[in-house]
């Protein structure tokens, strides 16, 4: 096991911040992550999990043990008729393995595509896109407990997966280390078409009966018309997360902003468009030094170039601010602040 001092996180987060680790080791193996928690390093030192580092801002370097996850290998464990069950391990690339899948004809998880990170934090914050969440393919996952050493298994249920939710998110968070999912693929599609601007796009592809290679790749299009790529321009896609109002807040706010984007959720509540109340605050494409809020979207914040992780979090904060004020609606941010 080895352990690396001082070194830079730039190429290890998506933000691009140049933040150094007291310490950092990378796990290949779950003897290696054995070991090291039961060390005195670990003991003694703050820890910080990193996947693909592309849903985190460090405001500072880290004064502790960062660990990398590269565990990897995708298992198949069940196979009928109608479905497959596989087991990935938690390195892997995200989207390395929606790629696999689809090219398996496996559905479920194809509007998923492009998403950036690694697989063992898709269950973090349930990722989701498109109108899919993990959890719709989600069976359990295995993660090792880190002040005991024990590997723990998690169904879906104690997972407790929520909008941008999870059990480690919230009551168990940084108290585990998540090694494995499993998820259940079905070899017959149920596609999910109409969020977003998918139809339109499968239509300008020109299919007409589309299979999931075809609603993959309209995903993919649609994301790299919308998003900044994080190799050409730090972004940690969407920082706050769209904001949950009552349906009463809802209709005072429709009154005076009829242009108001908003989604049904559930009985009582409405889900606002963040990205769309922080335009109406002025900030989308305005750039402050090296940081700033994206052209083409608002709810993504931006380092041109040698932006500090504190100057991105000042402007969330003067958005979160701003939208307070303009709407009292507080949003919070998606992406985790370390
Ligand atoms: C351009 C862009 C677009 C994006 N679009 C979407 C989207 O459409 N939908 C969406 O949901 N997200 C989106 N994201 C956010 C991000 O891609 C996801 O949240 C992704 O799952 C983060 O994976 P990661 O490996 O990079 O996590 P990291 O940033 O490395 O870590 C995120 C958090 O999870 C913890 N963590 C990571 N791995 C583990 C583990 N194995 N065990 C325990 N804790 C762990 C970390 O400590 C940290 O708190 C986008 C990001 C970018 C840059």
């Amino acid at each position: 096991m080895h352990i690396q001092e001082g070194q830079s996180l730039k190429s290890m987060n998506t933000f691009g911040i140049d933040a150094k680790a007291k310490y950092l080791s990378i796990i290949r193996e779950i003897s290696d992550l054995e070991t090291l928690v039961k060390s005195n390093l670990f003991k003694e030192e703050n820890h910080l999990i990193l996947g693909g580092g592309s849903n985190i801002l460090l405001t500072k370097d880290y004064n502790g043990l960062v660990i990398k996850n590269e565990l990897k290998g995708i298992s198949l464990i069940n196979e009928d008729n109608a479905s497959v069950i596989l087991k990935i391990m938690s390195g892997e690339v995200w989207h390395e393995l929606v790629l696999y899948c689809v090219e398996n004809n496996w559905a479920g998880i194809e509007n998923l595509s492009l998403i950036p990170g690694s697989v063992g934090a898709a269950p973090m914050q349930n990722i989701g896109a498109y109108g899919v969440e993990l959890k719709s393919v989600f069976i359990e996952l295995e993660a090792l407990h880190l002040e005991s050493g024990e590997v723990h298994t998690f169904d879906k249920k104690a997972c407790d997966f929520g909008y941008r939710q999870s059990v480690f998110k919230n009551r168990l968070k940084e108290q585990y280390f998540i090694l494995s999912i499993t998820i259940k693929l079905l070899k017959k599609p149920k596609l999910h078409l109409t969020y977003g601007a998918i139809n339109d796009t499968l239509k300008l592809m020109g299919k007409s009966k589309p299979n999931i290679k075809d609603v993959s790749q309209a995903v993919i299009q649609i994301r790299q018309s919308k998003l900044p790529n994080p190799s050409e321009l730090g972004n940690s896609g969407s920082f706050f997360k769209n904001p949950i109002v009552e349906n009463e807040k809802f209709k005072e706010l429709k009154l005076n902003y009829p242009n108001i984007v908003a989604y049904p959720a559930g009985e009582k509540h409405t889900k606002l468009a963040a990205g769309w109340l922080i335009e109406q605050c002025g900030y989308k494409g305005k750039r402050y030094g090296d940081t700033g809020s994206h052209k083409h979207q608002a709810l993504v914040l931006v380092n041109y170039g040698n932006a500090k992780g504190k100057d991105i979090w000042n402007l969330a904060l003067k958005i979160q601010a701003s939208v307070k004020a303009k709407f009292d609606v507080d949003i919070q941010p998606e992406v985790n602040i370390i």
